[in-house]
């Protein structure tokens, strides 16, 4: 498995879970009620780009972790 880089943008997050949902071993809401990532190998890369594509307002980010190649969005 790819490693990953998977990160939150909290200028946008509105926090409705939906990532929690899809991927509960890599995002937990924090004391703000917004995502933030616990383990970005926490799912497989297929599920996790599933949550930031699912995202309403596309606060996630994932890149691969060795070369920075922005894998979402
Ligand atoms: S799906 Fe997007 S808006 Fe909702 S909690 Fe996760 S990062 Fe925040």
């Amino acid at each position: 498995m790819r490693a990953l880089h998977v990160w939150v943008d909290h200028d946008i997050c509105v926090g409705n879970g939906t990532c929690l949902t899809i991927a509960p071993g890599v995002f937990r809401h924090n004391d703000s009620r917004q995502s933030e990532v616990i383990d970005p190998a926490g799912a497989p890369e297929a599920v996790i780009l599933h949550a930031a594509a699912n995202c309403p307002v596309g606060a996630i980010r994932v890149a691969l972790a060795e070369s920075g190649e922005r894998l979402h969005p």
